[in-house]
């Protein structure tokens, strides 16, 4: 294992000049990324300004091919034990949940403790009504996906990651497949778990829950990060007219 000097001065995770081509594509141009351990950062930018790839190559979805990145002192290698450690520690939630429709809610939450963790079936169990009880849908926990609303199905995906119990949660939109009135109800047990000290990634282009929870906000826009700063300055005072223009379309 590559254990780097991150992994004692508090960071999570770390992206040193990260480049990424697909093809003849260049769609992640020299990032720089610090996330410390109970950090909560936002990224918001255009479709297509690479947010999903960046958060992607995170735990591996993706393969960068240029720079480092380091998840909690483990750097992404070839090293298929590096990515294993890595997928552990990393929980994701989609934009479109990826429950296994042939499982009932409770299944989804024991399916990975079970079999990637080995944790006995009766304490995997009890671990998924406890996390179905903090997303506040425990009475589901016998229902199959197809049964539950947009919002509902979300707030299990949510509770199937974090019964893997990971050191930093990624989102990637998770609100916008939702119907409006389902959205408050996904981002309540977001801010819930920001408030509990998880370390967080989030693209979402909800600003109301930037403003609440974020530390930072990351700005990017072709494959670059073109700025980041507090929710306060980022809103008020943005730096460029890129960013400017993004805040006036979406605000
Ligand atoms: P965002 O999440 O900000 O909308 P993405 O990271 O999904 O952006 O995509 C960034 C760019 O990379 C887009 O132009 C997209 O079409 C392209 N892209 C994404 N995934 C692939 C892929 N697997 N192969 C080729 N191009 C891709
Ligand atoms: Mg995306």
């Amino acid at each position: 294992m590559n254990m780097s000097e991150s992994a004692s001065n508090g960071t999570m995770v770390e992206l040193l000049d990260v480049n990424k081509w697909f093809g003849q594509f260049h769609v992640l141009k020299n990032i720089n990324l610090n996330v410390a351990k109970g950090e909560r950062i936002v990224i918001c930018g255009p479709s297509g300004s690479g947010k999903s790839t960046m958060i992607r190559c995170i735990n591996r979805l993706e393969e960068h091919q240029q720079g480092r990145i380091i998840v909690d002192g483990v750097e992404l290698t070839s090293d298929l034990k590096n990515i294993d450690t890595v997928r552990r520690e990393v929980g994701m939630v989609f934009q479109h949940f990826n429950l296994f429709p042939h499982l009932t809610v409770l299944e989804n939450c024991t399916l990975a403790p079970i079999w990637v963790r080995g944790v006995p079936k009766n304490d995997a169990e009890e671990l998924g009504m406890q996390y179905l009880e903090r997303v506040k849908i425990p009475e589901q926990a016998d229902k199959y996906p197809g049964q539950l609303s947009g919002g509902q199905q979300q707030r299990v995906a949510i509770a199937r990651s974090l019964c893997m119990q990971p050191n930093i949660m990624l989102f990637d939109e998770p609100t916008s497949a939702l119907d409006p009135e389902m959205i408050s109800e996904v981002l309540d047990v977001m801010i819930d778990l920001a408030e509990s000290g998880m370390t967080m990634l989030c693209v979402t282009h909800e600003m109301g829950f930037a403003r609440k929870v974020a530390n930072r906000v990351v700005f990017m826009d072709g494959g670059e990060i073109i700025e980041a700063n507090e929710p306060e300055a980022f809103f008020s005072n943005p730096q460029s007219d890129r960013t400017k223009l993004f805040l006036s379309q979406i605000l």
